[in-house]
């Protein structure tokens, strides 16, 4: 069990994070509302928020998919997004979370489902809630777009007939996101049969605009995907990465070229792709000198929090305070935000740190 102290002293740390999606950490009682709002409560399996919570729990990953689905299919209208992004801004809050680049999958609002929506809608309804949180809450929030890579895969089991449409609308949505916050491309998804060398295509032009490439690579798929994100896509980040582990060249690589991993640990445990936090490599990883970050991924659906992900770090990998601050940093370190705002929220970290270790 933690101690007391160092639970408080995660709880007021100004955290930040680079690796959240917007769709994946929507509270079950904001599903309701939207639910109730969109008359589409005979979608969702129950109609009261603990039987929602319930539901939400990870299982394995086919019902972890068909609750993704359920949620996306709540957001309908631009004043949802910005509602939801608005009640993203109010858990940074309570958590003291200073700073997030959350991921966002414009095509699966756009293309996948037809629900009569613009990319403009869509920016629109984020920007309206962004802004309301930075109001509110006085929290930063800026955006990767991502693709989500079984989209442009019309087999499951194959990795051939790559379809780019997904891939170009994404890019679309974010070269016009850039006005509103977007600073990464990512590419999402289950990486099994979608490599991530096709994608090529869309990550030039979305690095050349200026934007961070942030793709999951080494997660549900070994060492060759991150290759492929560090050949092929010009990875800046990458997420998860934690399968490195197996590829003694690959972790030189990563370490010599200061490619920060987002790593999250209780996604990683639900998901198998480690069956126990004694058996996660995020300590070996921090020593052997790569740069390391922690994350919540999909908060509610695996039953965490950022403020848990850190407490993890210290009740399971035996993290003092002085290594969590460190950890910490790393985030707003490998940032995409604009350099002046990184640098007061680096001085404001800074300041904390010093007062408080
Ligand atoms: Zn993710």
């Amino acid at each position: 069990m933690l101690d007391s102290d160092i639970r408080k002293f995660i709880a007021a740390m100004p955290k930040a994070e680079v690796h959240i999606h917007l769709e994946g950490s929507i509270a079950p009682e904001t599903v309701l509302e939207l639910a109730r709002r969109n008359n589409r409560l005979d979608k969702l399996p129950v109609s009261d928020v603990e039987g929602l919570r319930k539901w939400y729990t990870f299982t394995d990953f086919p019902h972890f998919v068909t609750v993704y689905v359920a949620i996306m299919g709540m957001l309908q209208k631009p004043e949802d997004f910005a509602l939801v992004v608005y009640e993203h801004g109010a858990d940074m809050a309570r958590q003291n979370i200073r700073y997030r680049e959350v991921t966002f999958t414009p095509y699966l609002h756009l293309g996948w489902e037809d629900k009569g929506l613009t990319i403009a809608d869509l920016l629109g309804g984020i920007e309206e809630g962004r802004q309301r949180a930075r109001r509110e809450f006085g929290v930063e929030i800026r955006w990767v777009f991502d693709v989500p890579r079984n989209a442009n895969f019309p087999d499951p089991n194959s990795a051939e007939n790559y379809n780019p449409a997904p891939s170009e609308l994404t890019l679309e949505a974010a070269l016009a996101g850039r006005q509103v916050g977007v600073v990464g491309f990512g590419l999402g998804g289950y990486e099994v049969n979608c490599p991530p060398e096709p994608f090529a295509h869309v990550f030039g032009p979305a690095k050349r605009a200026g934007l961070l490439s942030v793709p999951h690579a080494g997660e549900t798929e070994g060492p060759a995907s991150i290759w492929g994100s560090l050949k092929e896509l010009g990875a800046d980040r990458i997420g998860h990465g934690v399968r490195a582990i197996e590829d003694p060249a690959l972790l030189d690589e990563l370490k010599k070229r200061d490619i920060p991993l987002e790593i999250n640990p209780t996604s990683n445990i639900c998901l198998h792709v480690h069956e126990s936090y004694a058996a996660h490599p995020f300590r070996k990883l921090d020593e052997m000198g790569l740069t390391v970050t922690v994350n919540s991924d999909d908060p509610p659906l695996f039953n965490t929090t950022l403020t848990q992900e850190y407490e993890v770090l210290a009740e399971h990998f035996g993290y003092d305070r002085a290594g969590l601050a460190r950890i910490a940093r790393n985030a707003y370190r490998v940032a995409g935000v604009e350099e002046d705002v990184k640098t007061r929220l680096l001085a404001e970290f800074d300041s904390w740190v010093s007062a408080n270790i």
